[in-house]
C-alpha cells in the first residue's frame, strides 16, 4: 500500500476527493474495498512483531482495515483531527465516545435537547455503570456552570439540536468544561463537518452519524469518532479493539465514496433549505419557522460566530396542530415521510409522534416540540418541484 497525499494543505473539497487514499500495488484509481476479516503474515516472527506494535500493518478488521482507515483519514483531514475510529452506526460512535472515558462515580453534564437514544445511553447505560448525569438547558451557560461537580468528567451536546435546530455556543461551553477539568464531546451531525468545526471551537471529541449527510444517499449505517491522537490512545484505542463497535469495510467504502460528493450535496441541500424556509415563513398557515440561516433565528449571534452555512434542515409549525401537520405530510408527493435526514431525497418528519414520541408531553413542550411541528430535511431535487410540492401541502393543511 502506498499513500499519495499530503492532505492537510488542501482545501475541503479537494481533501474529500483525495485525502487518505492508499493504493495497492495495482495502482487502482477508485479506492479499493478490502472485504477481509484478517491479514496473513509472511512469518511467525512478522506476526509477533505486529502484535508487539513494532510494525504498523493491519492485524484484524475489528481493530482496523485498509478501507476503513482510508475513510477515517479522509474524515481526519476534513475535521483537522489527530486520529479517528469509524463505527458501525452513529449511536455506536456516541456510546463508545462517552463510555470509554468514564468510570463508576464520575459525572456527566449534557444538554437536554438530545436525540432519544443519546439520552438512553446517558441515563440508562451510563447510569447502570454508576455514572451520574445532569441534563441542562444547553443555551443557558450559567446552567452548565451550576451543574459541575468535583467528579464531573464529561460534557456532551449536539448542535444544532434535533428537531428544533437550537444552536449552542460550543466555544463558551468548552471553556466551562475545561475550567472544570472536563472534556467536551459534540455530536455534529446536523451541521455536517463542512458548516461547523467543533474541534477548532474548543471541543475535545466530535462524533458523527455517517448514516446522514456523509452517506447522503440512504444506503448504509455508519459513524465516526474524531479527536486528538492523545485522547484516542488514552481512552478509546483499547476500548474500541475489545468491545468491537467497528464499521464494516463495505460500509466504509460506501461512505468514503459518499465523502467525494459531500460538498456538492450539502451546498445544494442548504440552498434548497434556505429557499424553502423563506417561502414557508411567508405563509399564513405557518406559525413558526426555525432555520439557522435566517436572521430571525433565536441564536443568530452564536450562528454567525460558529457556523459557515445555514444547515440542510429546517423546522416549522403549521397552524392547526397534529391534524394539520398530518394533512401537510400526506399531501406531499416528492417529499417522503421518514425519520432519516441528510439524504439526497427531501424528507419530512413529525417529531411528536415519531422520533420524540417517548418523551412525556411536558418534556416535549419544554423542548418546543409542539404537535404542529415538522422537521424538513432538504434534498437535492429541483427547487421548483419542492416549492410546488410544499405549496400543494400548505393548501391541504
Ligand atoms: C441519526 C443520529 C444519531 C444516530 O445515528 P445512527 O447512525 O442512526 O446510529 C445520533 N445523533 C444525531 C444527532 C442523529 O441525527
Amino acid at each position: 500500500m502506498s499513500k499519495t497525499q499530503e492532505p492537510r494543505r488542501l482545501r475541503p473539497a479537494t481533501q474529500l476527493v483525495h485525502a487518505g487514499t492508499m493504493r495497492s500495488g495495482f495502482g487502482e484509481m477508485s479506492e479499493a474495498l478490502f472485504l477481509t476479516q484478517g491479514f496473513a503474515y509472511d512469518t511467525a516472527a512478522a506476526a509477533e512483531a505486529r502484535f508487539k506494535g513494532e510494525d504498523d500493518g493491519f492485524i484484524y478488521s475489528r481493530y482496523s482495515n485498509p478501507t476503513t482507515r482510508m475513510f477515517e483519514e479522509r474524515m481526519m483531514a476534513l475535521e483537522g483531527a489527530g486520529d479517528a475510529r469509524a463505527t458501525a452506526s452513529g449511536m455506536a460512535a456516541v456510546w463508545a465516545a462517552l463510555q470509554c472515558s468514564v468510570k463508576a462515580g464520575d459525572h456527566v453534564v449534557a444538554a437536554l435537547a438530545l436525540f432519544g437514544s443519546c439520552r438512553y445511553i446517558l441515563e440508562t447505560v451510563l447510569g447502570r455503570a454508576g455514572v451520574a448525569c445532569t441534563l441542562v438547558n444547553g443555551r443557558d451557560l450559567e446552567a452548565w456552570r451550576a451543574a459541575v461537580r468535583p467528579e464531573t468528567k464529561l460534557f456532551f451536546m449536539e448542535s444544532p439540536t434535533n428537531p428544533t435546530l437550537e444552536v449552542i455556543d460550543i466555544a463558551a461551553v468548552a471553556e466551562i468544561a475545561h475550567a472544570a477539568g472536563a472534556k467536551l464531546v459534540v455530536d455534529n451531525v446536523f451541521a455536517t463537518p463542512l458548516q461547523q468545526k467543533p474541534l477548532q471551537l474548543g471541543a475535545d471529541v466530535v462524533v458523527y452519524s455517517a448514516t446522514k449527510h456523509i452517506d447522503g444517499q440512504g444506503r448504509c449505517l455508519g459513524g465516526v469518532i474524531l479527536s486528538s491522537k492523545e485522547w484516542i490512545d488514552e481512552n478509546l484505542h483499547d476500548f474500541f479493539r475489545h468491545t468491537g463497535p467497528s464499521l464494516s469495510p463495505f460500509n466504509a467504502w460506501v461512505l468514503l465514496k459518499g465523502l467525494e460528493t459531500l460538498p456538492l450535496r450539502v451546498a445544494c441541500q442548504t440552498a434548497n433549505a434556505a429557499r424553502l424556509a423563506d417561502h414557508l415563513a411567508q405563509s399564513p398557515k405557518v406559525s413558526r419557522i426555525l432555520y439557522p440561516g435566517r436572521a430571525d433565528h433565536p441564536d443568530a449571534a452564536v450562528i454567525a460566530r460558529q457556523m459557515t452555512g445555514g444547515s440542510t434542515l429546517l423546522a416549522f409549525e403549521v397552524k392547526g396542530g397534529k391534524a394539520a401537520a398530518f394533512r401537510f405530510c400526506d399531501a406531499l408527493q416528492v417529499v417522503k415521510i421518514t425519520n432519516n435526514l441528510g439524504d439526497a431525497k427531501s424528507l419530512i418528519t413529525h417529531p411528536a409522534t415519531t422520533t420524540h414520541k417517548n418523551l412525556a408531553p411536558e418534556a416535549r413542550a419544554e423542548l418546543g416540540i409542539s404537535d404542529g411541528l415538522l422537521r424538513f430535511s432538504a434534498g437535492i431535487e429541483d427547487i421548483e418541484d419542492l416549492m410546488e410540492d410544499v405549496d400543494a401541502a400548505l393548501a391541504a393543511a
